[in-house]
């Protein structure tokens, strides 16, 4: 199970035509009203998504691809050189290599080569997990241009039963893996929109959402099927799926919780109420024991790099408290109290970083208080991830309390409308 902690926003406008079902609005206030932006409209036709499987630095990177007797082609534009599995694509003195083969001069020294095959693709070190799709290799553009990226350009459809398998386990409900489709169809796509200039969409790890290529278990892709083309609007616009593995029973904002974007700010990313479904989770309240003076360091450095004075000046740390809820009783903010009575705050979004910039336990989630007893700082905790959008624990006891996803998403994304794009 994963957390995400995306940062991306789109907006679109609905194109006319498409299949539109509307989520009856629930225990919201009342709409506010809300500009729209002037995004790219929802498309009507599948996209292709980019996902970035490697980032490749050093002297002479190189990545195997492929496996052994497999036929692959790689190939720029027109130009095309037949290989057989697997190659060693890698980059050497500004010019791409592959083992097996002798490049022509307008393939070795392209920015951009493609590797394809008639059977899906394997990719580095993980030879069990395969692609849909092509594998692009992208050259660095700055000097000396020696990294390279790994993309996997699949189609939207291919794309969404390798995060369902990345992302939820084999036998909850279907419900809850439904509901996770069109999460994650809704993130990638807002991801998608938003970074046309970059090289590519997402990550396939938790830092956007976690992708496994072709799933090796049926449920992944039966129920993506289920809901083909499904994604969250709002007026129109496509709602960025954020989710989280636990809420810890309350909602965060996503304009908190993700980032200030004007998009985060909309109804449906404002936060579920009540009741909290996710109390059965594993990490639905959790507690652990942190070495004070490791935790003190990790603030004081943290404080110093982002120009935090007041922090950085806060000494050994003796608690940390909890203050600033937000409408749904989540804090936004912890005080942090020094051994010399100084206190400071920072925001909860900015905690797990903290403690990830050191050789700290990870911190499961920023809503901690904390205390120092018999020499160790007791953190009480709650929940896993940022707990803005779905809870993946919640959407799984309400799948199995025989809530359709539909009510799931609703429940979630409060007034946001479930529309098929495609
Ligand atoms: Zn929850």
């Amino acid at each position: 199970m994963s957390h995400i902690a995306c940062r991306a926003l789109i907006a679109t406008i609905l194109l006319a035509g498409c299949d539109r079902r509307t989520i009856p609005t629930t225990d919201r206030e009342s709409d506010r009203d809300q500009a729209t932006t002037n995004n790219d409209p929802i498309p009507n036709e599948e996209p292709l998504i980019r996902v970035r499987l490697h980032r490749l630095t050093g002297g002479n990177p190189s990545i195997t691809i492929g496996q052994a007797k497999q036929a692959m082609a790689i190939r720029v534009g027109d130009t095309e050189v037949q290989l057989e599995g697997p190659s060693t694509i890698g980059r050497k003195q500004g010019r791409w290599t592959a083992s097996g083969v002798n490049l022509p001069t307008s393939i070795a020294s392209a920015d951009v080569v493609e590797l394809t095959s008639p059977t899906p693709l394997s990719v580095g070190s993980h030879p069990k997990r395969t692609y849909e799709g092509i594998i692009r290799c992208v050259a660095d553009q700055d000097p000396p241009r020696l990294s390279f990226s790994v993309i996997n350009v699949v189609k939207m459809e291919q794309y969404i039963p390798g995060v369902l398998a990345g992302e939820l386990y084999e036998g909850w409900h279907d419900a809850a893996f439904k509901a996770q489709a069109v999460a994650a169809r809704s993130f990638a796509l807002s991801r998608h929109q938003q970074r046309k200039s970059h090289t590519w969409d997402v990550t396939d790890t938790s830092s956007s959402q976690v992708y496994v290529g072709i799933p090796s278990w049926n449920q992944a892709t039966r129920t993506a099927t289920a809901t083909s083309g499904e994604i969250i609007t709002w007026r129109g616009e496509v709602v960025p799926g954020y989710f989280s593995s636990c809420c810890g029973g309350r909602a965060a904002l996503a304009s908190q919780a993700i980032g200030p974007n004007p998009i985060n700010k909309v109804p449906p990313l404002d936060g579920h109420s009540n009741p909290a479904w996710c109390t059965e989770a594993p990490r639905y309240r959790w507690t652990g024991p942190w070495d004070p003076s490791k935790v003190s360091r990790a603030i004081r450095s943290w404080a110093r790099r982002v120009g935090r004075e007041d922090l950085a000046a806060i000494g050994e740390v003796v608690s940390i408290k909890p203050m600033s809820p937000n409408r749904h009783g989540r804090p936004s903010k912890v005080e942090i109290r020094g051994s010399g009575g100084k206190t400071a705050t920072i925001r909860c979004v900015d905690l797990p970083g903290v403690f990830a910039e050191s050789d700290l336990n990870p911190l499961s989630s920023g809503w901690i208080d904390a205390e120092v007893k018999r020499g160790f700082l007791v953190v009480n905790g709650h929940g896993f991830g940022h707990g803005a959008g779905l809870c993946q624990y919640g959407a799984e006891a309400m799948a199995a309390s025989a809530l359709t996803y539909e009510r799931i998403i609703q429940f979630y994304y409060p007034q946001g409308e479930l529309t098929k794009a495609w």
